[in-house]
């Protein structure tokens, strides 16, 4: 039996992280979540976790009222997700929040000590110096649940990156908008880029897809977990996302990982690795399949992914700001406030507000969100 806990535990990668965990038999210890008192109640009293936090201290409260009757510990706000993040039995944290809230979550997994399974790929992006520092500096091992980080390290066999590595090609699905001109794009509403054709996911990494500022975190989210320069990571379209990604050697071979498109498969790998066991998924069948396509990316059209490129190219706080512009447009064009064509340019006017730093701290990102936040939203105010 394994001890794991799971943080963000309501969303869509954290209800699969809990169906994973029961179908392995696994022990959790700890659950979070933001506000939704009340899918976390149902969670605990199915899983019987020794902790559980909300971000939000009224809805705790009213959770911790519900749950009077169990021994359950109920904790609030961020040190309450940080303190599940530590909780002592487990071994292994999967880190499933959204946004780069989940930064100082990730630093208390790895200060803790334990593994950590990371779908918040923000927190890498916003702070990728400070996790993989403080990661090595505890001998952590950053498990990628992201399906495509996850078929890289499935490709290297966990072994890691070497001169021989001539490239990692990170495939996208291209979302609800691949193939469209920005004369198409330009009164496209959140409903239509909330419609993935593959994947069901959260509301945020949707639009992130329609944009493709997903596959930019990606890019960057690669850069640190395998050491590589940003040049040594390629973007393919691939419509039918069976090839979650790929890696080139120096003598041209290429390696993939294939599968069909369920977060359960990386979800169970990083939880279980080294090993491998049966899961609830589908087994792939190429023959209906039948065709697999790719294609360059537009960058042109889908701006996003040249920014987070340049941004990781510059270093320092340079990925934090247009992380936290990001968040910032992608709620406000999911409110109606901003149109689908505005997107990569109020988060280059957001993130341009942004101090630059080499060498940072938490505060400093702290101050970076604040501050690109604030310019997103007079920006959009001002409707410049
Ligand atoms: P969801 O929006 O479905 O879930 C987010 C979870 O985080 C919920 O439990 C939510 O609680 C909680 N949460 C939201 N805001 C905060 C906050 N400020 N502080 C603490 N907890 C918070 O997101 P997804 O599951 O889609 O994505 C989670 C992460 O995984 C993201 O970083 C995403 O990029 C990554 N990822 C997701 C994939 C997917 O298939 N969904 C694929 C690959 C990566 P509540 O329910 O109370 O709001
Ligand atoms: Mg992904």
């Amino acid at each position: 039996m394994k001890n794991i806990a799971i943080l963000g535990s309501t969303g869509s990668i954290g209800t699969q992280s809990v169906d994973v965990a029961l179908k392995r038999g696994y022990k959790v210890t700890a659950l979070t979540a933001y506000s939704n008192a009340k899918l976390l109640e149902e969670q605990a009293r199915l899983l019987k976790p020794y902790k559980v936090a909300l971000l939000d201290e009224k809805q705790a409260s009213c959770l911790k009222t519900a749950l009077k009757d169990t021994d359950i510990k109920v904790l609030s706000g961020e040190d309450g997700i940080c303190e599940c993040a530590a909780e002592e039995h487990a071994e292994t944290v999967i880190n499933s929040i959204v946004g780069m809230a989940g930064l100082k979550p990730t630093l208390a997994v790895i200060n803790s000590g334990k593994n950590l399974a990371l779908a918040n790929k923000e927190s890498l992006v916003a702070g990728g110096k400070l996790v993989t520092d403080a990661a090595n500096k505890n001998g952590v091992t950053i498990l990628p649940v992201d399906s495509e980080h996850s078929a890289i390290f499935q490709c290297l066999q966990g072994k890691p990156t070497n001169k021989a590595l001539k490239k990692i090609i990170l495939t996208a699905s291209g979302g609800p908008f691949f193939g469209k001109t920005a004369e198409q794009l330009k009164d496209v509403t959140a409903a239509d880029a909330l419609k993935h054709p593959n994947w069901s996911m959260g509301a945020k990494i949707t639009i992130d897809s329609a944009t493709m500022f997903n596959k930019g975190l990606e890019l960057i989210e690669a850069v640190w977990l395998f050491g590589v320069s940003p040049d040594d990571v390629d973007i393919l379209v691939h419509r039918e996302s069976i090839v979650h990604s790929l890696i080139e050697y120096s003598d041209n071979s290429v390696i993939a990982q294939l599968g069909v498109p369920d977060m359960r498969i990386p979800i169970q790998y990083a939880l279980t690795y080294p090993e491998r066991y049966p899961s609830p998924v589908k087994e792939l069948d190429l023959a209906e399949a039948a065709t697999l396509t790719f294609y360059k990316p537009d960058c042109d059209t889908f701006k996003c992914i040249n920014i987070c490129r340049d941004a990781i190219n510059k270093g320092g706080l340079a990925p934090a700001a247009v992380n936290s512009a990001n968040e910032e447009v992608n709620r406000l064009f999911r409110e109606g406030k901003v149109k689908f064509n505005d997107i990569p340019n109020l988060i280059l006017k957001g993130a341009s507000a942004a101090k630059s730093k080499n060498t940072y701290t938490v505060e400093d990102i702290d101050e970076t969100d604040k501050t690109v936040r604030e310019a997103v939203i007079s920006a959009v105010n001002r409707k410049d």
